[in-house]
């Protein structure tokens, strides 16, 4: 995605003052050494958003929203970062460069715009065969499943020949070498003889367009009832990675800033009909789970999300997914169940609009979602009250052991309780005291060395630990070459501090680690927020050096505890088996990280 080079990102952040910037958009008011102003993101009664004027950064304590002057103008005017990069240059005059992509490169090699070129072309070729006579059966389909002619045109629908080669021929004639048409994913490469042939053949095909309305590529159903795959998408190419778009996006994104609510389906067609009808936010994910990478796009423009299941495919793993990123709360998570067998597309074309709007209004909260499932199936068994308890007890074992929970600070913790409680028809105080209880025997018994791979506590007390280190680093860039002797970046295992991990070594290795900048790196873009909370707590927390060495010193027994599994299950028998033992025992790291 680089379409600026970085010392130009860097120079444009320096010349914009970050209060003088939010200053534009939100009234500021001096208060110590930072300016306070009412929150934008949320709707703020007293002011929580705090502007750094030392530190360039803001942060908002009520909703979390936060980062540099990139991050700001991201979320203040839905842009994507190299459009806010953009953006503030121009406001400060600085002239653009010229862009990088699709110039200066190498003879011979692709870029994102002759990609871009590509299918945009084959968008338009798919889209004309639907009108031909063979396009007929496709087109039939189309219509059969609730698609107006209207709609069919507006969303760019398409069929794909049953040939192996009509589109390879087609571009050709437009001067399209099969080497673009491989590297868009178009075709693909004959097994046997040279050549390739068309990717998609005897598909519905359904163009992938992103915010800025360019194709990134395709999904195909298949028409014929034998066919293997019912859906096939378009390979990972520069221009389209599963794990980081949504299908309808283009569509849908103004509904989602309007609403502040994102509706996540699974298919095409969940997302067409609905908006075709005017449910105007509904995204689906591309044939994947919903990923952080989606939750940090969705949060550029909603702050709920509602994820619509199928009560029938919604297993344990969705479900989980649901309330893990619930409590991880960088967005407010809702669950929504339609009845057995049905999809969304079927569901408000049987039901009517109206029913899958309220059913999306209503949606319980993953947390509330989760629990309703577990009683239901508990009364389902026959079960009587004191079996209650120990229902209880297990739910709060879930939440206790869920990944994120580790992340929650107190405050968090008791809004839990208290809602847990409500829910649960159990006082708030009692369930504070036996999460307290049940995350304290969770510590204790993963002292005892047990042969569970990775279990969630551990992860937990990793992640902090991880925290910790890097709440350090940016607030005592002079305490990381002592770091870096120890660890590496790649000892982070959690996604996004790794993410951060690699910008913090990849600058200190240039001898210049600066907040300000790692801000200004097309990496960190989307990770504003966690930046911007690291320094903050971090900077709270204080007691810099003996918090780094703690955290170190738990990585590094985690690293050698793993080397010791794998040794001990290699069969090793030898010196350096002994020594990891010994020095294992010895260790006191054990018990870190002290939660506060
Ligand atoms: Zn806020």
């Amino acid at each position: 995605m680089a379409m600026f080079p970085e010392h130009f990102i860097q120079q444009v952040a320096q010349t914009t003052d970050i209060v003088e910037m939010v200053s534009q958009y939100v009234p500021l008011k001096k208060r110590g050494k930072e300016f306070v102003g009412l929150c934008p993101f949320h709707d703020d009664k007293r002011p929580s958003m705090y502007v750094s004027p030392v530190k360039q950064i803001f942060k908002c304590f009520a909703c979390g929203a936060g980062g540099g002057v990139y991050q700001f103008i991201m979320l203040y005017e839905k842009l994507s970062f190299p459009e806010a990069v953009g953006m503030l240059a121009e406001r400060s005059n600085i002239p653009l460069p010229r862009i990088v992509t699709g110039s200066g490169r190498q003879e011979g090699s692709l870029g994102r715009n002759d990609l871009f070129q590509v299918n945009t072309f084959a968008a338009e070729f798919y889209h004309s065969q639907l009108g031909s006579p063979e396009g007929k059966s496709a087109l039939e389909y189309a219509l059969g499943r609730g698609l107006t002619t209207e709609s069919i045109d507006r969303f760019g629908l398409g069929y794909a020949p049953d040939s192996w080669d009509s589109l390879i021929r087609a571009a050709g004639r437009k001067g399209f070498s099969e080497a673009k048409l491989l590297a868009a994913g178009l075709a693909a490469p004959r097994e046997q003889t040279s050549g390739s042939y068309d990717r998609f053949r005897n598909r519905l095909i359904f163009p992938i367009i992103d915010p800025q309305g360019r194709v990134v590529g395709f999904g195909g159903r298949a028409l014929a009832e034998q066919e293997r795959a019912k859906y096939l998408n378009s390979p990972e190419s520069v221009l389209f990675t599963k794990s980081k778009q949504v299908y309808g996006l283009n569509w849908s994104r103004e509904g989602i800033v309007s609403s502040e609510i994102a509706v996540i389906v699974e298919g095409y067609l969940d997302v067409l009909i609905p908006l075709q009808l005017g449910i105007n936010n509904v995204v689906a994910t591309l044939g994947t789970a919903l990923t952080n990478e989606h939750v940090r796009l969705l949060s550029r423009y909603a702050r709920q999300v509602v994820l619509i299941f199928d009560s029938d495919t919604a297993g344990q793993a969705a479900t989980d997914r649901a309330l893990e990123l619930f409590l991880a709360q960088e967005l407010h998570v809702r669950v929504a169940a339609l009845p057995t067998g049905k999809d969304p597309c079927d569901y408000c074309l049987a039901e009517g609009v109206e029913e899958l709007r309220r059913l999306i209004d209503t949606a319980p909260d993953a947390l509330e979602y989760v629990w309703t499932q577990r009683e239901q199936e508990w009364r389902a068994a026959g079960a009587n009250l004191a079996d209650r308890h120990r229902l209880v007890e297990k739910f709060m074992k879930l939440l206790v052991s869920s990944t994120g929970f580790g992340a929650i600070d107190e405050v968090r913790r008791a809004q839990l309780a208290q809602h847990v409680g409500h829910l649960l028809n159990v006082p708030a105080v009692d369930l504070q005291q036996q999460m307290q209880r049940l995350s304290r025997r969770i510590t204790r018994t993963s002292q005892v060395p047990s042969g569970d791979d990775h279990p969630q506590f551990l992860q937990n007390r990793q992640m902090l630990a991880e925290r910790h280190i890097l709440e350090v680093l940016l607030n005592r860039p002079d305490l990381f070459d002592h770091a870096a002797e120890q660890l590496d970046s790649k000892d982070f295992i959690h996604e996004q501090y790794r993410k951060v991990a690699e910008c913090l070594w990849s600058a200190g290795a240039n001898g210049r680690i600066n907040l300000e900048d790692l801000l200004a790196t097309e990496e960190m873009a989307d990770l504003g927020a966690v930046l911007a909370d690291l320094v903050q707590k971090g900077e709270r927390r204080g007691n810099y050096e003996p918090t780094l060495n703690g955290a170190v010193e738990h990585i590094l027994y985690q690293r050698d505890q793993e080397s010791l599994k794998q040794l001990r299950t290699a069969g090793h028998d030898d010196d350096t088996l002994h020594q990891l033992h010994n020095r294992l025992k010895t260790s006191d790291m054990r018990k870190y990280p002290k939660t506060r």
